[in-house]
């Protein structure tokens, strides 16, 4: 799963390392992105389409490959062809480099392949010296704005280059205020600013011991070689991680000559969408700044105006601005993102790139394109992130509610909750049923506390990662979850927990957002999803265009019901025991377990049968018409087992036997590796009345909900943790008994499949063998990474982490598939299985039927379907309509 960061060597010096772009012509263009970076490709696409863009030219992402190739070694040609577009540029704009009399500023700025906003390193002014300042000063007429670029360039190129920090040069500018008794920067006359150089100046001298550089072809190259190092900064290597960018990419160089919004009243700095970013809508949207440099706006030393007040201040250039977004957004067929500066009166264009927006914004955008006919529906239906339709799916925070936050973990689940602190499941699930909203406060969660999951808004746990119990059964609800909050002290005998200064009781209200980990106090107003007619429209395209099925993880009614609501196609996996955690049915559980003879074991599954009837018979009635995967009894029978001598007490009654028999077979059930024990299949084996009690409820509850034709019930039974086609010859066996004593009874038939769960290595290794008893093979990807990394889930918190940050492990395979090891062990058994048996029916189940990575390689895999929790399935259904694409 490493990824081979690929370092290329020099190269060759017939390479073209520079190209220019200015005056309406252009050496490189927008398809060059990888080579020029988004900012560079894109500048050349402006210049080609023959808008007004200050002249330039990028230096390629190949010679940032050969700086870190080469011990930060440049290239040797690069110096000649930097001269020569220089040589160029000053052609263009008629000014002269360091020249004393008519000086070319430039910008030197950072672009990647992958837009990293404010990531790396800009400079702006560079050229400035204390002769070409005179210069500017002179031509301009405008002293004040010379010496304004002056102390913004010297203050950028210290802190990016130099290396001393931003902070001492704020101090000093606001002292400069203070004393001069002005509130904005724009207020200081031309010999305060000249003053304020002089001071910037001598704080270098005096930190670095030697002078800022006056020679601007040094200022010039350590520019670019600062650029090209802040690849490498803290910053640039987290949001790579954090976006997946390969280290490989390297990033452009560009330098540009200067255009300058801050020469007065008539000049101004903004940015613009060309459409609402975070709803979609149709209207530019932006903010602007008048007699202002760029970094102004997104810095905030000014609050800047709403771009639709420059249609007053400016009307001409407004006008001419708008035109420009519409011909940009025609052309790339996209929103976009746009830097422009307007110097006296004259509009500059200085950057594009499609925009970042909401998933309602992506979804808004996306449809209203294919009906303006600047897209068509499968472009549409890429164009939107799958994993970020979870938003719309879960209530948000109101963004304009004041709020305290108490502590901040991971965001888990996401949706936001607000409600009564409870530290137990029984009383999460009292309170609820009085009606009033509930967080489940745990220091970790474990099975048990399903019912208080399920009774709970939102779950917060001081302890466990994204994949710990609290986070997956969350996700799988759709329960908002911030897990592993370890600033929370929390105290279940005292009933509450501590935090920073705060102590938070029973019965007090918190708010937590599982989409930013955020707990806060008392509770914070949220607003409900709506899904858009968008939304729908584009779901429906997506439809159109996948081959992959999609089915949901779900196990009662309510999560059926979701399920058919986003679109599954089916249940994947009902997992029973979730069934018998309910107050009345884990007694008749617990009964069972205890059980001392295979009599007594009837006795109690004899009470369970019927409960377990009535839950598949509402399951299938609401699923008529779909297939439904139900998987009988998976994991090891201590899970179920009575704790309290009351519940101990409880039981013994119940059975028919004492207490101490109670606590002797608990002890006996004991084990040192539950999930390598006594579980699954193994327990059909031994206990095969079990799952012949499970077998009956299930065609018994067909039976009953059945609506015949088109609204038939269509049972899969499926049989956990085969290690060997043996196990599951006997188990089918047992089935097919019961079914055909059932439906002997009933005087009719129903049809039903039987197959396995392919979560062992050995199970996939034989899979030609197993197919012979198994007529669908559904990936358990949860447990199948377990076993195939030897790794427990639940264990790998304190080290899965240090494995991706030391990129042993490109990420967590729990959350995405591994596709080199665990991918391979699919693909082999899928290739076994269908020899053995041509058209077996093959899907995979668990969290990984909801990532959009893994969703593309069932794709590639020829699965029929995935399947993943309820509120994933929307996000299933894009990924693979987008996995459909991408194979063809
Ligand atoms: P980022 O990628 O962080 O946005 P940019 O390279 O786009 O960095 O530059 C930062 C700011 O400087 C932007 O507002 C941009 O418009 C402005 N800027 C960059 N080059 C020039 C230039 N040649 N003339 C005027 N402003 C510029
Ligand atoms: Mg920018
Ligand atoms: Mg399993």
């Amino acid at each position: 799963m490493q990824t081979k960061v690929k370092m290329q060597t020099q190269p060759e010096a017939a390479a073209k390392l520079v190209y220019t772009f200015g005056d309406g012509a252009a050496e490189g263009k927008g398809a060059l992105r990888d080579l020029l970076g988004g900012k560079g490709a894109n500048l050349a696409e402006m210049c080609a389409l023959g808008l007004p863009v200050p002249p330039g030219f990028t230096i390629t992402t190949e010679v940032c490959t050969a700086y870190y190739a080469n011990q930060r070694e440049l290239p040797e040609a690069l110096e000649a062809q930097v001269d020569a577009a220089l040589s160029w540029m000053e052609s263009k704009v008629n000014a002269i480099f360091g020249d004393a009399e008519n000086p070319l500023l430039v910008s030197v700025r950072s672009g990647a392949r992958a837009s990293m906003p404010g990531m790396m390193d800009t400079i702006l002014n560079l050229g400035l010296n204390e002769t070409t300042v005179a210069a500017l000063a002179g031509n301009t007429g405008n002293p004040r704005f010379a010496y304004d670029s002056y102390r913004r360039f010297i203050q950028m190129y210290s802190d990016v280059v130099l290396g001393l920090d931003h902070f001492h040069f704020e101090e000093m500018l606001e002292e400069m205020k203070r004393d001069r008794n002005v509130e904005l920067d724009t207020a200081l006359t031309d010999k305060d600013l000249r003053e304020l150089v002089k001071l910037y100046k001598e704080h270098v001298q005096a930190e670095l011991g030697a002078p800022f550089p006056e020679e601007v072809r040094e200022q010039l190259w350590g520019a670019i070689r600062a650029v090209l190092s802040s690849w490498m900064n803290p910053r640039a290597q987290t949001y790579r991680r954090l976006h997946d960018i390969p280290e490989s990419w390297g990033t452009a160089v560009t330098v540009q000559s200067m255009v300058f919004g801050n020469m007065g009243e008539d000049c101004c700095t903004g940015v613009a969408f060309t459409r609402n970013p975070s709803t979609g809508e149709r209207a530019y949207y932006g903010e602007f700044l008048i007699n202002a440099q760029g970094e102004d706006v997104v810095a905030g030393i000014r609050t800047p105006q709403p771009l639709p007040e420059m249609a007053a201040a400016m009307p001409r250039v407004y006008r001419q601005l708008t035109d420009v977004f519409d011909r940009l957004e025609r052309h790339y067929r996209d929103m976009q993102d746009i830097e422009f500066t307007v110097q006296n009166e004259k509009l500059w264009m200085l950057q594009t790139r499609g925009g970042k927006r909401t998933a309602a914004a992506a979804l808004k955008i996306a449809a209203e394109m294919v009906g303006e006919g600047l897209i068509d529906r499968r472009e549409a239906v890429t164009r939107i992130d799958p994993l970020s339709l979870d938003q719309l799916l879960h209530p948000t925070l109101d963004p304009a509610a004041a709020k305290t936050v108490l502590a901040t973990g991971l965001p888990a689940s996401p949706g936001a909750a607000s409600g009564r602190v409870v530290f137990s499941a029984e009383e999460a699930e009292r309170l609820a049923g009085l009606h009033e909203k509930v967080i489940l406060v745990r220091i970790e969660t474990s099975p048990e506390d399903i019912h208080g999951m399920h009774a709970a808004e939102g779950i917060l746990t001081a302890r466990g990662g994204m994949t710990s119990h609290a986070a997956v059964v969350a996700r799988g609800m759709g329960k908002p979850c911030v897990s592993g909050a370890g600033e929370l002290r929390i105290d279940y005998h005292a009933r509450a927990f501590q935090v920073g200064g705060h102590i938070i009781k029973e019965n007090d209200i918190i708010t937590i957002n599982g989409s930013s980990g955020e707990v806060m106090l008392g509770e914070v107003p949220t607003i409900q999803p709506s899904l858009s007619g968008d939304f729908e429209k584009v779901m429906s395209w997506a439809d159109e265009i996948r081959t992959l099925k999609v089915r949901a993880n779900a196990e009662t009614p309510l999560d059926a019901e979701t399920a058919r609501r986003f679109g599954a196609e089916g249940i994947g996996l009902c997992r029973t025991e979730h069934m018998f955690f309910d107050a009345d049915r884990i007694i008749a559980m617990r009964e069972m377990i205890v059980a001392e003879n295979v009599e007594g074991r009837k006795k109690a599954l004899a009470k369970l049968l019927p409960m377990q009837r009535r839950d598949f018979a509402e399951i299938f009635s609401i699923m008529r018409g779909l297939p439904v995967t139900i998987r009988l009894l998976d994991p090891p029978l201590h899970e179920f087992l009575p704790h309290t001598e009351d519940e101990m007490r409880q039981v013994a009654k119940g059975a028919g036997i004492s207490v101490e028999s109670v606590k002797q077979r608990a002890a006996a059930l004991k084990e040192s590796n539950p999930m390598l024990g006594h579980r699954g299949c193994r327990l059909g084996i031994t206990y095969p009345e079990i799952y012949a009690m499970q077998a009956r409820a299930i065609f018994e509850a067909a039976l009953e909900a059945d609506g015949g034709q088109r609204e038939s019930v269509m049972p899969e039974i499926m049989i956990p943790l085969i290690m060997t086609a043996g196990e599951l010859e006997i188990l089918k066996a047992l089935i097919d008994k019961v079914a055909d004593e059932v439906f002997a009874a009933a005087g009719k038939r129903l049809a039903y499949l039987v197959g396995t769960m392919i979560e062992l290595p050995r199970a996939a290794l034989r899979a030609g063998e197993i197919a012979a008893h198994a007529e669908f093979f559904s990936f358990g990807t949860n447990d199948l990474t377990q076993t195939t990394f030897g790794i427990s889930r639940d264990d790998s918190a304190p080290f899965i982490d240090i494995y991706k940050k030391r990129g042993i492990v490109e990420q967590d395979p729990f959350v995405s598939l591994d596709i080199d090891g665990v991918g391979e062990l699919i693909a082999l058994a899928a290739e076994r299985g269908r020899t053995a048996r041509p058209g077996l029916k093959l899907g995979i189940c668990g969290e990984h039927g909801g990532d959009p990575a893994s969703i593309r390689f069932c794709q590639q895999a020829g699965l029929n379907y995935v399947s993943c929790s309820p509120y994933r399935v929307p996000v299933a259904r894009l990924a693979a309509a987008q996995a459909a694409l991408k194979s063809n």
